[in-house]
């Protein structure tokens, strides 16, 4: 097995913050994880690194999550079911069930990263989250050298949550996801802009390749191309917060907005507290909030990881200030 030394990772993760690795080893194969397990050393795993903010030079060993291959497993009346190895572009495979006609994953187009991050924080957006398609998890577990699969029950997924963020964060390298997808799609279209943006694409009769090409057509207006604007999408988590906290911070911010999430809390957008608090569209030095989406810290070119923390902190500590609420980050800290 090949060890690389001193390796680059700004092109490895999307903020485009520049930090090395001593030791990589890209994974291409299965079998290779019983050898890198062997090794002491601690590991970090990387797949599209879109979730990530470098603040140091990871020491131990970067792996590089290579992992391919697409198979269809299993087919009944209702679904067809696909073992994905977790190395494949997660984009890909969204553009790969949507060829088929199958639904499930359309409004996730374009996420980017890859497959063994989706059930990481269960990857979610325009009303869709990717653990209502997850059948399966595979991984690999470093403490007892075997392969385990949990059902999703198992995988205890939340709102941006799930085990891997949890009981299982930095001991398991998940190695494929078993995804069940519909061959009678139900197609939602209520969430936000989708329902306008099929109108301005002239679609009557939607069907889940152009409620993709929707999402993909919002999101590339709205949100920031890593390739251009080093970032890593919603920097905080939406906070979700009890109903007699909200209606008193309703009557100080009569616009504040919600959605339910339980009979008892609501979600309320972190943007719009961000936002709120004057920071969008602020820049410090080589870093920034987003003029368009105030849920997302930008790398205008060389800022250093820890400049980016230093503004989440502020931020954080603003919004804690004003509205009483503690915004928690979504973006894994290395
Ligand atoms: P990485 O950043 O490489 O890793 C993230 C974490 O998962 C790390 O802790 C890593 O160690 C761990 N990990 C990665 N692979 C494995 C593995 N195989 N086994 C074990 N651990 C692993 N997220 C959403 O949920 N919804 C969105 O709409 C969304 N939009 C985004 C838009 C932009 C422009 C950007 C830049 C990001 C966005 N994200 C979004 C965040 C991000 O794309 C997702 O969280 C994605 O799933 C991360 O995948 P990745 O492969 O890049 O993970
Ligand atoms: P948006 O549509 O402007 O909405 C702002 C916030 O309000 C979102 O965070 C969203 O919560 C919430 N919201 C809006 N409509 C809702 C509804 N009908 N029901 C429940 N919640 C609603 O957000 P955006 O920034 O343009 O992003 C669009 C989608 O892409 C969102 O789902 C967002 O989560 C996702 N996205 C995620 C990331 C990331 O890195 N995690 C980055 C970019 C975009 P939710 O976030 O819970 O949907």
């Amino acid at each position: 097995m090949t060890i690389q030394h001193n390796i680059p990772l700004q092109p490895l993760n999307t903020f485009g913050i520049h930090a090395e690795a001593a030791n990589l080893i890209t994974i291409n194969i299965e079998d290779q994880l019983a050898e890198v397990g062997a090794m002491p050393q601690p590991k970090h795993i990387i797949g599209g690194g879109s979730n990530i903010l470098l603040t140091t030079n990871p020491g131990g060993l970067v792996l590089l999550n290579r992992l391919k291959g697409i198979e269809q497993i299993q087919e009944d009346d209702s679904y067809i079911y696909l073992r994905v190895a977790s190395g494949e572009v997660w984009h890909h495979l969204v553009m790969h069930t949507v060829q088929q006609g199958l639904g499930g994953i359309e409004n996730l187009a374009l996420i980017p990263g890859t497959v063994g991050a989706s059930p990481m924080q269960n990857i979610g957006a325009y009303g869709v989250e990717v653990k209502d398609t997850i059948q399966s998890v595979t991984f690999w577990h470093w403490a007892d050298a075997k392969m385990h699969t949990y059902t999703a029950a198992d995988c205890q997924f939340g709102y941006r949550e799930s085990i891997f963020k949890h009981q299982l964060k930095d001991q398991v390298y998940i190695t494929s996801v078993v995804y069940k997808l519909s061959k009678h799609p139900v197609l939602n279209t209520s969430y936000g802009a989708i329902e306008q943006e099929l109108q301005t694409m002239h679609v009557t009769t939607p069907t889940v390749a152009t409620v993709a090409q929707a999402v993909i057509n919002i999101r590339s207006s709205k949100l920031p191309d890593p390739a251009v604007t080093g970032n890593a999408g919603s920097f905080f988590k939406n906070p979700t917060i009890p109903i007699a906290q909200y209606e008193t911070l309703k009557a100080q911010h009569p616009t504040i907005p919600s959605y339910p999430v339980t009979p008892d809390t609501v979600k309320v957008p972190a943007g719009w507290l961000i936002e709120q608090c004057g920071w969008k569209g602020y820049r410090r030095g080589n870093c920034g909030v987003h003029p368009k989406q105030a849920l997302v810290l930008v790398n205008y070119g060389a800022a250093l990881g820890t400049d980016i923390w230093q503004l989440s902190t502020d931020i954080l500590r603003s919004v804690q200030e004003k509205f009483g609420i503690e915004l928690e980050r979504e973006v894994n800290v290395w």
